[in-house]
């Protein structure tokens, strides 16, 4: 169905970048490749039931159906895999939810994931980790994590820049490096190294770091920490520190405090409105989050830092099976399934959705539909408490009923019809 006409249903944005909502929001979704029609057939009816049973039918998303993967190269042919009209259609409507892509294997193809954040311009990458009683977890006390990762998405080594070992264009950058090396007395660069260039620039380090604060004030949380390797890394770790606490000082002085400042001025006690901003070097924050989670809350942090981190504590509270992520930017909002296609569960109506049904949570939470976000979680996790799972949770329960994929959606949807009765 097209929308382009319907200009009151289209989400709009103030200059905060948070959008403005119509009751009736046209609302795009990718299906995905793989198990992605599996879980968005799962998810679809428990987002819908939510909404409906939440407003009693006031609200209503309409859904817009945008290609990509298999299903683009099927309607446009060959080299398709990611069509102008699917970039063009998530950015006239705003919000979008994808399953799972996979990536084409052989040279010259990238990943569509990051085609799609480089297009629409998401340099936030935001991951959720909380954990839901009765997910079997490897640590000892899964529900002290209750955190927000924001990770930088379109620099740092993740930039795509380097260079193969042994070829021309790595010998030359290499030269060109060693030349500046001799000027300032110190020791050149192997020519035979492989390559790879990090860039980290203040503006984009300051945007994630200013959504990360904003996050923190709005949704009630004590603390945003920096996590960074500035202690080795100066110049590009170390400066996101750096720009970070200047965005708390220039723009949230009256609703920011350092961790510093919080002991010196404050007798450690945090004023009343205002969230602690305060920095760990990564590798610390590794066994911080493992052995006192409760500390921390929204996390900002570097793309390569961040990638490690939220899949480290998606683990820590039962796996990345159920781990939501968002993909957001000033203008346009992708959330998005954090597995990949699972090939081999292609069709068999077995794996679990709970990874695409918590991300459409956070869509609603980001549209400002929270109170039908919290029912889907309630329902969630009364359903997982009865011991209704899907195989992977299953295999390490005791006791557990294993459903289908469809069956697990069918069964929140219930819930959700319970709870709202
Ligand atoms: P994967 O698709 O995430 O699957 C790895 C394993 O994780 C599965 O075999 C399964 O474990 C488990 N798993 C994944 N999703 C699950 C779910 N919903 N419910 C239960 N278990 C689930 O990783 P992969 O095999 O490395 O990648 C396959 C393709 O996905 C690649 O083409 C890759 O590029 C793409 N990918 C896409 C995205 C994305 O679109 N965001 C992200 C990652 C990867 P068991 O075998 O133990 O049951």
């Amino acid at each position: 169905m097209e929308y382009k006409n319907m200009t009151e249903n289209i989400i709009t944005w103030n200059a905060s970048g948070h959008p403005i909502v119509p009751d009736n929001p046209v609302i795009s979704y990718i299906e995905g490749d793989g198990i992605g029609p599996d879980i968005w057939a799962a998810a679809l009816p428990v987002f819908d039931a939510a909404v409906a049973n939440v407003y009693a039918g006031k609200r209503r998303i309409l859904w817009h159906e945008a290609l990509a993967g298999e299903k683009a190269l099927k309607a446009y042919g060959p080299d398709n895999l990611l069509p102008e009209k699917t970039v063009e259609d998530i950015t006239r409507y705003g919000v979008a939810i994808k399953g799972p892509l996979s990536t084409p294997v052989g040279k010259g193809f990238r990943s569509l994931n990051v085609d799609l954040r480089q297009k629409l311009d998401l340099y936030a990458c935001v991951r959720p980790v909380r954990y839901f009683p009765g997910v079997p977890a490897p640590v000892t006390h899964p529900e002290r994590v209750n955190v927000i990762i924001f990770r930088e998405n379109t620099e740092d080594l993740y930039a795509g820049v380097e260079w193969e070992a042994g070829s021309n264009a790595a010998k030359e950058v290499l030269e060109l490096v060693n030349e500046k090396l001799k000027q300032d007395g110190r020791q050149g660069l192997s020519l035979e190294s492989a390559v790879g260039i990090k860039p980290m620039s203040k503006f984009n380090s300051c945007r994630l770091v200013r959504r990360a604060i904003r996050y923190a004030l709005e949704n009630g949380y004590e603390s945003v920490t920096l996590v960074h390797k500035g202690n080795i890394m100066k110049y590009t770790e170390g400066a996101f520190r750096d720009w970070g606490y200047g965005v708390a000082r220039d723009e949230f002085s009256e609703q920011t405090v350092t961790e510093p400042e919080l002991f010196e001025n404050f007798d450690g006690n945090i004023p009343k409105g205002r969230v602690i901003i305060k920095d760990r070097i990564a590798d610390a924050m590794f066994q911080q989050l493992l052995l006192r989670p409760e500390e921390y809350g929204v996390i900002a942090t570097p793309n390569l830092n961040g990638d490690y981190l939220s899949d480290a504590a998606a683990a820590q509270v039962g796996g990345l099976g159920m781990a939501p992520g968002a993909n957001i930017g000033d203008r346009c909002a992708l959330f998005e399934a954090t597995h990949g296609t699972a090939p081999k569960y292609a069709g068999l109506d077995k794996v679990n959705p709970g990874s695409l049904i918590l991300s459409g949570v956070e869509m609603l939470r980001f549209i400002g539909w929270a109170e039908a976000g919290e029912i889907i979680v309630k329902a969630l996790t009364r359903t997982i408490a009865d011991g209704t799972v899907t195989y992977d949770l299953a295999r390490q329960m005791e006791r557990a009923r294993e459903v289908k994929c469809s069956e697990f959606g069918a069964a929140i949807v219930e819930n959700i019809r319970r709870l709202t009765a």
